[in-house]
């Protein structure tokens, strides 16, 4: 699990130090090992070999043609598949870089590959990144980008007796809620490809007792965004979007908490176009993942990996060989040398 990597990073790190093809080097608890190909270009795979908390499924149990086990989709499939290109792709078309990193599983601040980017950017040099995280064998393109933020709604106190000497803000808060129930669910096309947004109040906090008008009303609200818009625009889009229920002579106020950037699909990449071609089926992607890192640090960037998404982080989460095998032979076709192979 998160921060617990020291005993899959030594695995890893052990098993490719043994080929002579590969330049394999340890930072931490990051394995970073490349190999040279015949064009000029670089492409980078990297998956993350840390799990969410095991919930009952500490131990693997292979019940054929399954395996389950903790992490065992998200996302232990891709690892294999990196760790077995690694070893059979000696000579590629285009140099590779894979990097297998720790701490996704956690918040942004303590990112592996971001830390890495930090600590080494010369390794983030590359005409295209692909993520292994499990998509079930198809490209999942871009991804949301999710803003926090909290609506601050103020009222003033006064004693629940004189109602009329203050103002509610609890009875304020309805209409912004019933706003944020009216968002719906707006389906954006990026690139052809329908996002889904969302937006949805996580946490609502108010009131001070039982003979107080209360003063204030904190919700937080959770906007997952589609990639047509970056962090500005999304920020840009939620203070539009209350600006006509907000009373700024009342103090009321939105308060930024924190922003994960969208990622464009970037499916005119060449090298991510040759894999859609190679696929031919293309999903937006529901959710966050590292291709928005790699798109901030200037790396076009696509998931494609082994297994089922909706399984990750379920106590029942499992892999089959022949979903390895499915995306390794992709995979191995897109960076193999053809006269090689
Ligand atoms: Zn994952």
């Amino acid at each position: 699990m998160s921060f617990n990597e020291d005993k899959i990073a030594d695995f890893i790190y052990g098993r490719l130090l043994k080929f002579s093809h590969l330049k394999t080097e340890r930072i931490g608890n990051a394995i970073v090992s490349r190999v040279t190909g015949s064009s000029k270009l670089n492409v980078i795979l990297a998956g993350h070999i840390d799990t969410v908390l095991p919930n009952g499924n500490e131990n693997p149990v292979f019940k054929a043609p399954r395996l389950y086990g903790i992490g065992a989709c998200d996302m232990k499939g891709g690892i294999s598949v990196m760790l077995k290109l690694a070893e059979d792709v000696i000579s590629p078309k285009h140099s590779i870089t894979y990097i297998f990193y720790p701490t996704e599983e956690v918040g942004n601040a303590d990112n592996g590959l971001l830390k890495l980017h930090q600590s080494n950017e010369e390794i983030f040099s590359a005409a295209a990144a692909i993520l292994l995280e499990p998509s079930s064998s198809v490209i999942e393109a871009g991804c949301q980008g999710v803003l926090r933020f909290e609506l601050r709604i103020k009222g003033e106190r006064a004693h629940s007796a004189r109602p009329y000497m203050g103002v509610n803000a609890i009875h304020r808060s309805l209409s912004v809620l019933e706003k944020v129930v009216d968002f719906g669910e707006p389906k954006p096309i990026v690139e052809g490809l329908e996002y889904h947004e969302s937006l949805q109040c996580v946490f609502i906090k108010g009131g001070i007792q039982g003979n107080v008008i209360p003063d204030e009303v904190i919700l937080t609200l959770s906007y997952r965004f589609a990639p047509n818009k970056d962090s500005v625009a999304a920020k840009e889009f939620i203070r539009c979007y209350f600006e006509d229920l907000l009373d700024l002579s009342l103090g009321d106020e939105i308060q930024y908490a924190d922003v994960s950037a969208s990622a464009l699909p970037s499916l005119n990449n060449p090298i991510i176009k040759e894999l859609k071609d190679a696929v031919e089926k293309v999903n937006p992607k529901l959710g966050w993942t590292d291709v928005a890192l790699f798109q901030s640090i200037g790396i076009e960037a696509c998931n494609f990996g082994p297994g089922d998404a909706e399984l990750a982080h379920s106590s029942s989460e499992y892999v089959t060989k022949e979903q390895l095998e499915e995306c390794y032979v992709v995979l191995k076709d897109l960076l193999s040398d053809q006269e090689e192979s």
